[in-house]
């Protein structure tokens, strides 16, 4: 990895030192004439695109990854690689922000509040829909203000001690939101969770959905085991028996994320509600998801999950299926016994669902 030091315009004797995270995506993007497309480029070029950065009052400076990525090709490993990034760092900074592209902000998001456990200080990942090189880019504001918020402090602490996403004015609780826009400026969205804070002339924080700063925390744990035997499976209309059977044959497969319709339910077809169970009795944990953006899971509300409830597949309430994949993920990861992976699952633990 490699580091740049940013110089900063403070005066202060002990200024807040930010460390930025730099794993690739859109904001650091330039065109490649051999692709025909746009691939992540190296950081250097980024604070001359950006001169702002130099008239921050506190210190900022960066690592790179070296393998620098479209987010289309984030694995596990990288979440894990971003974690450890923030242990080794973590007495030497009082914030992070991580520049990373858009398409799996909110799965990297979620892993890393799964994996950073008593995280006390900020993590604020951003990117941008545009190139910062580009002269309408959003990468400016959306940089320059994320680093603001993870240096904002009250009382000489952390303002937002989580990891959140800010984007296109809006930080957002980062295992709430789902990329919702691909072409518009506001990529992000979190329809079950108010927004933490709100852009404008002023940066109004939404301090009752806040995480709370803790005086006498916990030391950071990085967990550094994730079980990638897991599938997200979204039910339509006409899926057939040999989809289904197909999937819940997979060698070694052990968690399935069950995007639902509605309130969480399901056909009530005696060929899938029997797949389901049998699955269910050879190990496969299911954690029902609704395909709805708003609302939540009710398990037993209508006849078309009752049966879902009797054999115990776990509710998800209202958490995303990005949040809930990677949770699933990070249960499993515990090498725990099924009972408790449910008992993880079914639990809030860092406000993924209510
Ligand atoms: N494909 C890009 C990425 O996720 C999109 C973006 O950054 O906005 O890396």
């Amino acid at each position: 990895m490699q580091i740049y030091k940013i110089k900063s315009n403070s005066t202060q004797t002990n200024p807040v030192r930010v460390l930025v995270i730099y794993t690739g995506g859109t904001l650091g993007m330039v065109w490649d004439n051999q692709s025909n497309g746009l691939v992540p480029f190296d950081f250097a070029q980024i604070p001359d695109n950006l001169p702002e950065i130099k008239r921050l009052n506190f210190e900022v400076n960066v690592l790179t990854f070296k393998d620098l990525l479209d987010s289309s090709n984030m694995k596990p490993e990288h979440w894990i690689r971003m974690a450890k990034v923030i242990k080794e760092n973590y007495n030497q900074y009082d914030s992070f922000v991580i520049l990373h592209g858009t398409d799996t902000m909110a799965y990297t998001a979620s892993a890393l509040s799964y994996l950073l456990e008593n995280l006390n200080k900020p993590v604020i990942l951003t990117g941008a829909q545009l190139p910062i090189g580009v002269a309408r880019t959003d990468a400016k504001e959306n940089f320059i203000t994320a680093l603001e918020i993870a240096a904002a402090q009250q009382n000489h602490h952390p303002i937002v001690p989580e990891v959140c996403i800010y984007f296109n004015s809006l930080l957002l609780r980062g295992n709430r939101a789902r990329k919702h826009e691909s072409v518009q400026f506001n990529a992000f969205e979190s329809e079950n969770y108010p927004v933490l804070a709100e852009a404008g002339v002023n940066i109004e924080y939404n301090f009752p959905y806040i995480r709370h700063y803790k005086s006498h925390p916990l030391p950071l744990e990085v967990h550094e085991n994730v079980d990638e035997n897991v599938v997200i499976l979204k039910l339509f209309p006409g899926i057939s028996a040999s989809v289904i059977e197909s999937i819940f044959s997979i060698e070694g497969l052990r968690g399935i994320v069950l995007e639902t319709y509605g309130a969480g339910n399901a056909p009530t077809d005696a060929w899938f509600l029997e797949a389901v169970k049998k699955a269910i009795d050879k190990g496969i944990i299911f954690f029902n998801v609704s395909q709805c953006n708003g609302g939540k899971v009710t398990q037993g509300r209508y006849q078309t999950s009752q049966y879902l409830q009797e054999i115990g597949v776990v509710s998800g309430n209202d958490i995303t299926a990005e949040a809930a994949i990677t949770k699933l993920m990070f249960a499993l990861g515990q090498r725990t016994d099924n009972e408790k992976v449910k008992k993880i699952l079914k639990t809030p633990i860092v406000g993924e669902m209510s």
